[in-house]
């Protein structure tokens, strides 16, 4: 009853993930354009063809082509968004209208449960950031696989991963859906000296600043720590940091912020941090991370 997560872009200049839940697979957004996407999905084993749905976290466009979305049209591949998502999907993606008005049309309902195999469920919830409605995304096991779990995975909790990227801020609402789980992808996206220091305008600085901006590392560490203060297991083992800045970050400085609040929490956790031009490994969920190209352990100097 396995699932996986493989990051296929994270930046912005686009961003797109790869969610296999017992064989049936899902993208989180559509951030890249049709061909770029085939390579991603070729360089991890899967065809756009596997595809069985969508799910859209916001309408900025680092987060969705609208050739790409359109391909969910002709490919008849349903697309999980918020309502309030719709308007900007038609603006600029005629295709988004007939796909309205068709059943692959799937718009969130509250928290409620989108179910995305035999076993296993996504619960979307909302987060603050300045693209409108903006949702991070938990998945969850429901099914009861105790003869499969790994016996170093507490038997009591289903096995979970999460998905959080473009928050300004996060709340304790927020910390309560990271709670328990086995993975966590989460936005570690600048770091603030560097972000004033940049030749970026003072409006964007302040915007990514500011509480529906973006996650700084500082932030996004503070979030890991409570999120492992807070929960009942002790067992994420691997922290996955998206929406990396090349201007105002970097991977090192990202990892090295991830990392010590782990070791303050008493976590071994893995940290790798995504990239913009290349796919991360495949990350299996409450298993030893194993890239499926190489077949390595995934570690912590991999990034
Ligand atoms: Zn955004
Ligand atoms: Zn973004």
């Amino acid at each position: 009853m396995t699932a996986s997560l493989t990051i296929l872009a994270s930046g912005s200049s686009g961003n797109t993930a790869l969610v296999d839940c017992e064989g049936e697979r899902w993208l989180i957004d559509l951030g890249l354009e049709p061909k770029e996407l085939d390579a991603r999905l070729e360089d991890a084993g899967v065809s756009w063809s596997q595809i069985r749905g969508v799910l859209i976290t916001h309408r900025h466009s680092d987060h969705w082509r609208p050739k790409t979305l359109s391909r969910c049209w002709t490919s008849r591949v349903p697309v999980h968004c918020h309502r309030d998502h719709a308007a900007a999907l038609r603006l600029k993606c005629p295709d988004f209208r007939d796909i309205e008005q068709s059943r692959l049309f799937r718009p969130f309902v509250g928290e409620r449960l989108i179910p995305l195999s035999k076993n296993w469920r996504c619960r979307p919830f909302r987060v603050r950031h300045d693209g409108g409605a903006t949702f991070g995304f938990r998945f969850e096991e429901t099914g009861d696989n105790e003869v499969t779990r790994p016996l170093s995975v507490a038997a009591t909790t289903p096995r979970a991963f999460a998905y959080v990227a473009d928050l300004g801020c996060w709340d304790q609402t927020v910390a309560d859906r990271l709670l328990d789980i086995d993975l966590l992808a989460l936005e570690f996206n600048h770091d603030p000296e560097l972000l004033r220091n940049s030749n970026r305008p003072p409006w964007l600085v302040h915007r990514i600043l500011g509480d529906e901006g973006h996650l700084s590392n500082a932030q996004a560490a503070e979030l890991v720590s409570e999120t492992l203060k807070r929960g009942t297991s002790k067992r994420l083992q691997q922290l996955v940091l998206l929406h990396i800045s090349h201007e105002c970050n970097s991977s090192e400085i990202a990892a090295a912020s991830a990392r010590a609040a782990l070791g303050k929490s008493g976590s071994d956790a893995n940290v790798f941090a995504a990239e913009q031009h290349q796919r991360s490994p495949t990350f299996v969920v409450g298993e030893a991370m194993h890239d499926e190209k190489t077949g390595r352990l995934v570690q912590a100097s991999l990034f």
